[in-house]
């Protein structure tokens, strides 16, 4: 399959082609009935189109529907190939770079982790992660003909207009560093860049927790505290790229750490899981039982074994990282009254007892007087949810379903003939 950047206007045949591309990929399986009734085209016209498109390989039929209301015919059912094309996603991290080739559905299907040594400084890391890419595609056996695009979520501001990262708190040096131009010109792929959290809510919006929710708010915590949202079944972006931004709304007026941002009172400076580690660190210091807990700073690994050993310190810090998460995730719903709010990231791991603190903090610092039930759950799509998310970029935007009519996009090729 061949994939191009298109100029000309749409037909109103493939607009057509596309909605009933749409239906398939969002109701599959589904009958050739089906989608000419919703659609309200003819069953004659619907299906040479349905022809046309599993000639192109990216609709098959899988079996037949189990009966009819009229006990006719049993009409044969239609899905998406997922297996039409392959994709490249990439998640630049404080830590790891992750890079996979997945097919359409985000499938993961090549795998490779390589540290970020972000002290490299941003053309190193780039270099090593242009490197990458090449292997995965050579070792995965694939042509590169039939991958559509690379996504790429990077951590920090990025305009995804344009494919810069603005400015990367937890990445040293790295500022308005033209990703997207860079990586496009060494690989010659479409690629697509958005902000670490947003490509987690993308992911969350078409395979997790958010599917069918309109309005959610995803919060990460890791080594800073990141933030997804959606309202109305779009993502939050903004004019610069900052909306949404929680772990920096200024929370503590009286701190004195200074954020990766360059601010003082940050959310992100009392509740992200360094800030947690430093302030059990600095406890462990002034107790008189330092000695038990070895000379080196603690790891997350030893953090969560501590926690669910009850260590005074450690549990004492986690609930106190519970209640500013609490009040960081009531700020968002009162910004954004969403639906569902999913938390992200290694904090995760202190399991159900600190989701619990969350809620009672959240219950507490929302609006005391309404006794609301806020939706607030842990991720479950893992720890590749940023690679599934990256991938989900490409495909939206080369298969661009929903903005039918604006040229100059990436369409499918072998749709226009
Ligand atoms: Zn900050």
């Amino acid at each position: 399959m061949v994939y191009r950047k298109e100029s000309k206007n749409i037909s109103l045949k493939e607009i057509n082609k596309k909605n009933i591309l749409k239906i398939v990929i969002e109701m599959s399986p589904v009958s050739r009935i089906d989608i000419s009734k919703q659609l309200k085209i003819s069953r004659p016209t619907t299906s040479a189109y349905i022809g046309d498109l599993i000639k192109d390989g990216l609709i098959e039929e899988v079996g037949k529907a189990d009966s009819t209301p009229s006990g006719g015919k049993k009409a044969v059912l239609l899905q998406f190939n997922s297996k039409a094309g392959y994709i490249l996603g990439v998640m630049i991290g404080v830590k790891t770079i992750r890079i996979a080739l997945t097919d359409l559905g985000s499938n993961i299907m090549e795998i490779i982790k390589i540290p970020t040594e972000e002290w490299l400084g941003p053309d190193a890391v780039i270099d090593k992660l242009i490197k990458n890419l090449k292997k995965i595609v050579r070792i995965s056996e694939v042509n590169k003909e039939e991958i559509i695009g690379i996504g790429i979520g990077a951590t920090g501001l990025v305009d995804s207009k344009i494919g810069l990262v603005i400015f990367s708190p937890n990445l040293d040096g790295w500022n308005n560093i033209k990703l997207k131009e860079i990586v496009e010109e060494k690989i010659g792929l479409p690629i697509f860049i958005e902000n670490e959290c947003r490509v987690q809510a993308i992911a969350e919006k078409k395979y997790g927790l958010a599917k069918g929710v309109k309005n959610f708010v995803c919060v990460e915590t890791g080594i800073g505290i990141g933030t997804g949202v959606f309202i109305d079944n779009k993502l939050m972006v903004g004019d610069k790229g900052m909306a949404g931004e929680v772990g920096h709304i200024i929370t503590n007026l009286a701190g004195n750490r200074i954020c990766h941002c360059g601010n003082i009172g940050c959310l992100e400076t009392l509740c992200s899981v360094n800030s947690l580690i430093d302030d059990i660190m600095a406890d462990i210091k002034k107790s008189e039982r330092f000695s038990d807990y070895g000379s080196s700073r603690l790891k997350t690994e030893d953090l969560y074994r501590l926690y669910e050993q009850g260590d005074e310190i450690v549990t004492r810090n986690v609930e106190k990282n519970a209640e500013y998460m609490g009040i960081g995730i009531s700020n968002a719903i009162k910004m954004f009254s969403p639906e569902l709010i999913i938390i992200h990231g290694e904090i995760i791991k202190f399991g159900k007892n600190y989701l619990n603190k969350v809620k009672e903090s959240v219950s507490k610092n929302t609006f005391p007087k309404v006794k609301d039930n806020y939706n607030i759950q842990f991720s479950k799509l893992g720890e590749n949810v940023g690679l599934i998310g990256a991938t989900s970029i490409v495909f939206n935007n080369i298969f661009d379903l929903d903005n039918l009519n604006v040229a100059g996009q990436y369409i499918i090729k072998k749709i226009i003939n």
